[in-house]
């Protein structure tokens, strides 16, 4: 498996260092402390106090030397700034889109496009909504309806493209609610579902189901790169081809689409939203003005357009991507070769471990998950997130019992360009370690929580 530098098997970082950032050391005993003082809430916990921090890939990236020099660079002029023509040029080079509509973050464009397009009784379909997309819907009335392929929500299932959505729900959903379909929203990669591709054949049919239906077809595209890599290695007949052209293809099937540029625009704010129709935008623009900002800043300072349009150029490098989805591929088959259940095959971003199977002798009700990430923590200083009964459980307000959501999850997420191949090494011992000796963990239960949102404050003890 020759695809490291020179047909070496390696595969190497595709840079080096010119900046550094200490790390902090700290001991089991001080991390006891601060997990306590934090209420057994790795939220809570400091960033300062964490050796390896894995809570999210977004907004966490290392900038580039060019980045830098285009923060530099930045126009900082309220109106008819320089570095929003830079910027703008990059995304319509990529997306193909005529209206470029900067925000300061994704769910910024989210609120937007969704306000313009709202309906009485309004639905959305899609693979799997992101929650900040859900709850931008779900605050104006409207309905998010989720429909994975039944592949994409079974861990241990191997599929190219698990991020699919499922075409045959999709064609009965939209002949079911008809006029009242806002839009189709194909989440590339599938975040909530673990960070897997979806392929052009299902972005494709989705848009020609969406546009036969009249129904605006959308892209939330924070991923789009690695999604167009993942199609590179994996499609029929995509090999020979090169990951703008690809990303390109993507885009063409869409109408619009929604961006974090924390995520695959390598920067640490930023976002957009972008969109054909000229009538759209315009109606999109007056909401802009509201909230964000004039149109050729939107929130964002002229030196952040810059680092965004530069980080676009860089995501699309074949050989970041290949170091990029290999190195969390690497992370993973180190954890599945000793038995360590994960979601497979491995996604673009995160490693995502399958807490409820790795603890599976802990009730839901003691929350496995955030025990998992709790002990990663005590034991090697890493920090991940649950996503499972405190993230997501719900009081049934008939029976006070919780509902459990359908997976316990640990996601590991890894920032872009961040760490190196020895941090993934020595987080990989950590995890095995835990594994090895995960029979001693004890569970928790919660002693405080907020009425929404409440893995973000909750308080928990051991039990
Ligand atoms: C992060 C993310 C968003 C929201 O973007 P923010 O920049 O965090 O506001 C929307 N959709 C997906 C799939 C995301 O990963």
């Amino acid at each position: 498996m020759a695809q490291g530098p020179g047909g070496y098997e390696t595969i190497i970082e595709p840079f080096r260092i010119k900046s550094v950032e200490q790390l902090r050391m700290t001991t089991r005993a001080e991390r006891e402390r601060l997990l306590a003082a934090a209420g057994w809430n790795l939220f809570l916990v400091r960033a300062e106090d964490v050796l390896i921090d894995l809570l999210t890939d977004s907004g966490t990236s290392s900038m580039s030397a060019e980045q830098w020099a285009g923060i530099m660079r930045g126009d900082e002029s309220y109106a008819g700034s320089r570095s929003f023509f830079a910027f703008e040029a990059e995304v319509r080079r990529i997306t193909g889109f005529a209206n470029v509509i900067p925000t300061h973050q994704g769910r910024a464009a989210e609120k937007i496009l969704f306000n313009v397009l709202h309906r009485p009784g309004g639905v959305y379909l899609g693979n799997t909504h992101f929650d900040t997309t859900r709850a931008n819907i779900e605050y104006l009335g409207d309905e998010a309806v989720d429909l994975p392929i039944p592949e994409g929500v079974v861990p241990a299932r191997i599929h190219p493209f698990k991020g699919n959505i499922d075409l045959a729900r999709l064609e009965a959903d939209l002949a079911r609610h008809g006029e009242r379909v806002c839009g189709v929203i194909l989440t590339v990669t599938n975040n909530s579902g673990g960070g897997q591709p979806v392929s052009m054949a299902n972005i494709r049919e989705a848009s020609r189901l969406a546009r036969a239906h009249g129904a605006l077809f959308i892209l939330d595209a924070c991923r789009f790169a690695e999604n167009a890599y993942f199609i590179q290695q994996r499609e029929e007949g995509c090999a020979g081809r090169g990951i703008l052209e690809i990303a390109q293809e993507m885009f063409s099937y869409a109408d619009a689409a929604t961006m974090s540029a924390k995520k695959d625009g390598l920067a640490n704010i930023g976002g957009f939203l972008a969109c054909h129709d000229d009538e759209l935008a315009a109606q999109a623009r007056n909401l802009l003005i509201l909230t964000e900002g004039f149109p050729t800043y939107g929130g964002l300072a002229g030196r952040d357009l810059e680092a965004i349009a530069q980080g676009l150029r860089e995501v699309l490098d074949p050989d970041y991507l290949r170091y990029r989805v290999r190195s969390v591929a690497y992370f993973c088959e180190k954890l599945q070769a000793r038995g360590v259940p994960l979601i497979l095959p491995p996604g673009g971003h995160a490693v995502f471990i399958d807490a409820g199977a790795f603890l599976d002798f802990l009730p839901r009700e003691q929350f496995p998950g955030v025990v998992l990430a709790n002990e990663l923590y005590l034991a090697g200083g890493i920090r991940g997130v649950e996503i499972g009964t405190l993230m997501f459980g719900k009081r049934d307000p008939a029976t006070g019992r919780t509902i459990h959501p359908p997976m316990e999850l640990v996601r590991l997420a890894v920032p872009r360009r961040v760490y190196t191949q020895s941090h993934v090494d020595y987080a990989a011992e950590v995890i095995l370690d835990v594994h090895a000796r995960r029979r001693g963990l004890r569970g928790l239960r919660l002693v405080h929580e907020a009425p929404f949102l409440r893995h973000f404050t909750a308080r928990l003890e051991p039990v």
